[in-house]
């Protein structure tokens, strides 16, 4: 028999997927956006033209109490059909299949008309939840199978039931959430009754010609829900009533274990779903941290899963499949799973994106032909925003040459790639590395430009990039004091610092520094240490209690650390919405100080002088290291501007220093590029 591998085709009882990547489901906002919906088409057409065998479309609500938010998407009735038709259609021109994600929020819809097992208020929603009778349990196992229907008129090529994430069918399954005494609560074979019927009542709805995926929830990270053996029986119940894929849910969304966030290992729940595959005789898809063709192909090769979903990487690189199917993986802009641009904008309820491609659900706004005039344009400063317009452009038809006065290109990635968890911002770098050769860019290392080369050479276009400087306070002492470093002298220089340290700000970067100086660097960084990362966040690999939890075992800190702030609002407020938490948590848990309302008085032998609380204290600490945010470092795009005539035009924190952060920097370049 062939190796079965990530390209061979799954035959599923009616219909065959023509390779083993299935793009996940994943909210976008385009959902409920004006003229969404031809954008979404585009936005999925892409992914298919990639060469994605299957296509989940994000969550939509099967009635009104079952929607995440007042005004989310449901498809109930004939007339919601036709905008539907447009992702169906769109997606099928390549021979790909879709299916649409019936979810049930339950208690986390954030409305105040929303059902549950039983009373209850989740911790991530103000709204509290009233229990549902059983009259409309009937009804919504009706609403499901209208649902279903619904899409099947559509054109989709099936469903995928969302019983996984601590939503409405997931609340079902777990203690935790259903306190019911009727026959949906108490043993698990009433706890499991509501989604055995949804399935059936599907089933019986849309015949046999139809998909039907369960997304189960396999390790919900949340005490007194499912245990192991409860998992396996649900997952053979669904085997008998008529699924045909079993897909992977990991975490609950309460949950206090992270499971996508960049410091989880790379597929570090495959383990759960190889078990899964090994009770049943269905396909099990494999989800979660999977975001490169090697992990893929192992996953697969060793039996793990039949079929693996990705998400994310799907919004990074919609070419993903086609890049890996001719060997070109060098070329798959990797997602760096920061969440910064595409969880973290649905939580606030804005349009989905991507830190490394900012065109990912905004394809309409870009033009897609060569520049109407070939341009020499130079840019200077190869870091997150340089990079992006340099290939941008490149790949437009313009020449162009990129400046860099450092030995390296990736400005600030540069810092970020060697805080533990954050390893995998290495691969954004390799991606550009490898685009500046691709795209035939010349790029010029160790190289200052100077104006008289400038007017010499006269580009088109000049393109500042140059970034910032690390801000420093003004604090008695701190330009004469040994004891002082600023946060590039200890990540990128790797300056020596002692066992007691202060931290002198707790934005992004002073948390970055606070992990950075935790970790012994002696040891491997959990994030790329499976075990040390369950040790850590108490994941029970042996499964023995229910949520798959045991006792967190977090390595003590290396160094003694203070975390300062004059701020007095929690530490951390201001960090991304779907991480901040890991990242305090993940501090916390270390014994890392966090010291609020503190003003900076002075720095000397004895150390840093602070007041806090009406008292003043001395922080006797072997060094002090600044983290208080930066400065732009635009000095000589002024200087040009105002001495040439040349056009200049300024970007990323060079020209914002506030919001440093490479999603504004890499969207700033492309899209000046994209206009130039
Ligand atoms: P930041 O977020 O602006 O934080 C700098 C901190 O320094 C402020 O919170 C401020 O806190 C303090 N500060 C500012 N001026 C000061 C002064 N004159 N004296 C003493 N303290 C001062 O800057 P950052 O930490 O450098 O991060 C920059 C950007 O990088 C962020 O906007 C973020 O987008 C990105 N980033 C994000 C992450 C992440 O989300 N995990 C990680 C790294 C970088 P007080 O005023 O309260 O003292
Ligand atoms: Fe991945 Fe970050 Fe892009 Fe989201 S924003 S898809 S996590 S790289």
């Amino acid at each position: 028999m062939p190796e079965i591998d990530v390209f061979t085709p799954l035959n599923l009882k009616h219909t065959q997927l023509k390779n083993r990547f299935v793009m996940g489901s994943m909210h976008t906002g385009l959902e409920e956006a004006k003229q969404g919906f031809d954008k979404l088409a585009y936005f999925y057409e892409q992914r298919a033209k990639g060469g994605v065998s299957l296509i989940v479309t994000g969550g939509i609500a099967p009635n009104f109490q079952g929607r995440l938010t007042p005004f989310a998407t449901q498809l109930s009735f004939p007339w919601q059909i036709k905008k539907h038709r447009k992702l169906t259609q769109a997606v099928h021109k390549h021979n790909s299949k879709i299916c649409l994600q019936i979810l049930h929020a339950g208690r986390y819809a954030y409305h105040p008309f929303s059902v549950a097992p039983s009373k209850s208020k989740a911790p991530i929603t103000p709204f509290k939840a009233r229990a549902i009778t059983q009259l409309e349990i009937k009804k919504t196992i009706f609403d499901y199978a209208n649902t279903a229907n619904m899409a099947k008129k559509a054109g989709y090529d099936g469903v995928e039931i969302m019983g996984s994430e601590g939503y409405f069918i997931n609340q079902f399954l777990a203690p935790k959430t259903n306190q019911r005494t009727d026959k949906y609560g108490g043993n698990f074979k009433n706890r499991m009754r509501l989604a055995i019927e949804i399935v059936q009542a599907i089933r019986k709805k849309v015949g046999d010609n139809f998909i039907i995926i369960f997304r189960l929830s396999m390790l919900e990270f949340v005490e007194d829900t499912q245990t192991y053996n409860e998992v396996i029986q649900l997952a053979k119940a669904l085997e008998k009533n008529g699924v045909d894929l079993i897909n992977s849910g990991i975490g609950w969304h309460e949950s206090r274990v992270p499971s996508i966030a960049t410091m989880v290992p790379r597929a570090a729940f495959t383990w759960i779903t190889q078990k899964v595959k090994q009770e049943i005789t269905l396909p099990v898809i494999a989800s979660n941290r999977i975001n490169n063709l090697q992990d893929a192909q192992t996953i697969l090769k060793s039996s793990q899963a039949d079929m693996i979903s990705m998400a994310r990487p799907f919004l990074a690189d919609p070419d993903f499949v086609n890049k890996a199917m001719n060997n070109d993986y060098m070329s798959i802009n990797t997602c760096i799973a920061c969440n910064q641009a595409c969880l973290d904008h649905t939580f606030k309820l804005k349009t989905a994106s991507c830190l490394v491609n900012p065109k990912a659900c905004h394809e309409t706004e870009f033009q897609l032909n060569f520049a109407k005039k070939k341009k020499k344009v130079f840019v200077i400063g190869a870091g997150p925003a340089g990079l992006s317009a340099a290939v941008e452009l490149a790949q437009r038809g313009h020449q162009v040459t990129l400046y860099e006065a450092r030995s390296e290109i990736g400005g600030q990635f540069n810092i970020a790639k060697e805080i533990p968890g954050k390893e995998e911002f290495k691969e954004t770098i390799r991606y550009f590395n490898h685009q500046l050769r691709q795209n035939n860019i010349v790029l010029k290392l160790n190289y200052k430009i100077q104006i008289e080369e400038l007017k010499k050479e006269a580009p088109d276009e000049v393109i500042f990039a140059t970034g910032v400087e690390a801000r420093i306070p003004d604090i008695q002492g701190i330009h004469t004091s040994t004891k002082v470093l600023n946060y590039t002298e200890v990540l990128l220089e790797k300056k020596h610092v002692g066992k007691k340290v202060a931290i002198i700000g707790a934005g992004g970067i002073g948390f970055d520094t606070a992990e950075f100086l935790a970790h012994n660097p002696n040891k491997t960084s959990p994030a790329l240490d499976k075990d040390e990362f369950y040790k850590e966040w108490g994941v029970d690999p042996k499964y023995q209690h229910r949520g798959a939890l045991k006792p967190k075992e977090p390595e003590a800190s290396y160094r003694e650390i203070y975390l300062l702030q004059r701020k007095t609002t929690k530490h951390g407020k201001g960090l991304g919405k779907t991480t901040g938490w890991i990242h305090r948590l993940s501090l916390k848990n270390k014994g890392i100080h966090f010291l609020g309302g503190v003003s900076y008085h002075k720095i000397d032998d004895k150390g840093l002088h602070i007041k806090r609380e009406q008292k003043t204290e001395v922080l006797d600490v072997d060094h002090i290291v600044i983290c208080a945010g930066q400065t732009s470092n635009n000095s000589f795009y002024q200087q040009v501007k105002n001495q040439t005539s040349l056009n200049c035009h300024l970007i990323g924190g060079a020209d914002v220093a506030q919001e440093i952060d490479a999603k504004r920097a890499i969207n700033q370049g492309v899209r000046l590029a994209n206009s130039l």
